[in-house]
């Protein structure tokens, strides 16, 4: 691809989000003039550290996503990630301390230490532990590698498309019954009929669901949260580790920042407040994009990285685009009910069950209020039923127990991903219901943890309008759609384009609402730039531009 004149590039990113970033990194790092245009003041999307507070500008809190999993190693190598600050704290236990008393930790590689935690609730669950750990086990190496795979267009006659579908079924020749029947259990029951499988005890069984709920607009009883569950547990921070989870130093916007350095370095020009209205589209193919401002940027490559509904809906319009394709955007499910509360804290929870205020185990992984699955399936029921829930569930993390870039020496930054508020709260700011709300979830935890409220210094509150209107997460879904079974693989973000083309020629899509996303894995971008340049050099070959509609 050819430098050109001014307001014309070989590629056009919109988007700076990670995956834009990381689609603009490998554009230009094959050698294309490439720009990101990116709304905000500021880049990263939901990956992204702020400063809340105007009188403590101190603080510095992850505002919406708060730790790492699955960031390919091929991306961090690539990018050469560290070299740009990239850096993981692998994280400590799962904790959660109980109403009754007593408290479970489980760790993401400690198998005799896991079988003392669970031994303390059942003896039979301690025993299932190292089989459940092994079937999960399993279940990554037939499902982790389909995260790098390009989804085949299932059901097309067309030959390129029927070798892809023969090509990803030999692969899997190996499968056998038993397997198979593994992977559709998976697919298709609740976390609570999954684990009622393996376990007795509420204890253990309320621990091993959280990830089973996680953004979702579902309780644990739901079919298809047993998925959502291995979705979470299959991740790799890159060091080979399965399922483990750590915290970026700088919180989540400096893993932004490190594929923004590497986009640059690579040449990348990344434009701030550059908000798109539309996509120039001439002759069924995107030209460019016009500013809200009017400038106009041409390009001959376009990727799109923001939720489908604005990317396709509002930026091209229905007239460009075939009917069911439209239909299928429209019927894209976005909900999820997810607040973010972020906290600094003058001093760490003193629980009950594990007491001390200081720096402890306990305080180094997740801090849970999900003591239960009937405990998460009531707070999903009561914003099912329209109203905030009267005991939320929260996923809890401290990330300054090791990162001491976030807060002065001594206090600490507590983020609590919590769930469920009723679907249509996107709609309106709700904002004292939502103060209300926080209000009940620091009470869940003070139970716990006496000394907590009175540890509060600053509380910052995301509810789902603010991630619609201010990060542009349509419904507030925290993946751009949910993750649910009719959303996956070859049907996200629609049946015909999960290959990261479009229908429109020069248009290429790598959000989170492909396959692999969501979750700060970086994968669609890095797709979506890999079928850009792969379409580029076959023209080049060809010597024309070759038509990428891809329904048949
Ligand atoms: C509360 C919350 C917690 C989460 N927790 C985790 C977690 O712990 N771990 C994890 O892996 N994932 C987590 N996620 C999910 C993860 O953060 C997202 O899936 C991922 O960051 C999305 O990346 P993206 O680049 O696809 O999109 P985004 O990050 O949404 O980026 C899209 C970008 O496009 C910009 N934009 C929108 N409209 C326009 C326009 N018209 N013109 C120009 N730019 C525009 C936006 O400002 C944004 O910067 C969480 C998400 C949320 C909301």
């Amino acid at each position: 691809m050819a430098a050109a004149q001014a307001g014309t590039y070989d590629a056009i990113v919109v988007g700076g989000g990670h995956n834009g970033l990381v689609a603009a990194a490998y554009l230009a790092r094959s050698g294309a003039r490439t720009l990101v245009l990116e709304g905000r003041g500021k880049t990263g999307g939901a990956a992204t550290t702020e400063a809340p507070w105007p009188d403590a500008p101190e603080f510095e809190v992850t505002r919406l996503s708060y730790v790492m999993s699955l960031l390919p190693p091929t991306i961090i190598k690539d990018l050469e990630l560290p070299r740009h600050g990239y850096k993981i704290f692998p994280m400590g236990p799962y904790y959660q301390a109980f109403p009754e008393g007593g408290s479970i930790k489980l760790y993401a590689d400690d198998a005799r230490r896991n079988h003392e935690e669970v031994s303390k609730w059942s003896k039979k669950d301690a025993d299932a532990m190292p089989r459940w750990d092994a079937w999960l086990a399993g279940l990554a190496e037939v499902l982790g590698p389909l995260l790098l795979t390009v989804p085949p267009n299932l059901g097309s006659r067309k030959p390129r498309d029927l070798s892809e579908t023969l090509r990803l079924a030999w692969r899997h020749r190996g499968l056998d019954v038993r397997t198979i029947a593994d992977v559709t259990r998976l697919m298709t029951m609740s976390i609570a009929d999954l684990l009622d499988d393996w376990f007795e005890s509420p204890q253990v069984k309320g621990a091993l669901a959280v990830n089973g709920v996680i953004g979702t607009w579902a309780g644990p009883f739901e079919p298809g949260t047993a998925y959502v569950m291995a979705h979470h547990s299959i991740g790799d921070v890159g060091d080979g580790h399965l399922g483990n989870w750590g915290f970026q130093e700088g919180g989540m916007g400096a893993v932004s920042s490190a594929i923004e350095s590497a986009a640059r370095e690579h040449g990348a020009e990344v434009r701030l407040n550059a908000r798109v209205a539309k996509v120039i589209v001439e002759n069924d193919r995107a030209r460019g994009v016009v500013l809200d401002n009017g400038d106009e940027l041409r390009a001959s490559v376009i990727v799109s990285t923001v939720h489908p509904r604005i990317a396709f809906l509002d930026q091209i319009g229905r007239e460009h685009l075939p009917p069911d394709f439209v239909t299928d955007i429209e019927h894209w499910k976005t909900r999820s009910g997810v607040v973010k509360i972020n906290l600094a804290l003058s001093e760490l929870p003193d629980f009950t069950a594990d007491p001390g205020s200081q720096l402890q185990e306990h305080h180094t992984g997740s801090v849970e209020m999900a003591p239960t699955m009937e405990y998460m399936e009531r707070a999903f029921q009561d914003a099912r039923e329209g109203r905030p829930a009267a005991r939320p569930f929260s996923d809890g993390v401290i990330p300054t127990a090791f990162d001491k870039t976030l807060s002065p020496e001594g206090t600490h930054i507590m983020s609590l991903f919590t769930q469920w508020v009723p679907q249509d709260w996107s709609e309106q700011p709700h904002t004292a219901e939502l103060e209300a709300y926080t209000d009940r979830m620091i009470d869940c935890y003070n139970e716990l943890a006496p000394n907590f409220k009175a540890s509060i210094l600053h509380r910052d509150i995301v509810g789902p309008y603010e991630m619609e209107q201010e990060y542009g997460l349509v419904g507030g879904n925290i993946f751009h759609g949910e993750l649910s079974l009719e959303q996956l693989f070859h049907m996200r973000p629609a049946p015909g384009y999960a290959d990261y083309r479009t229908p429109l020629r020069g248009l290429y899509y790598g959000s989170s609402a492909t396959h692999a996303g969501g979750g700060v894995c970086g994968i669609p971008g890095w797709q979506a730039a890999r079928a850009a340049i792969a379409d580029q050099k076959a023209a080049k070959r060809s010597g024309s531009v070759r038509r990428l509609t891809r329904r048949s």
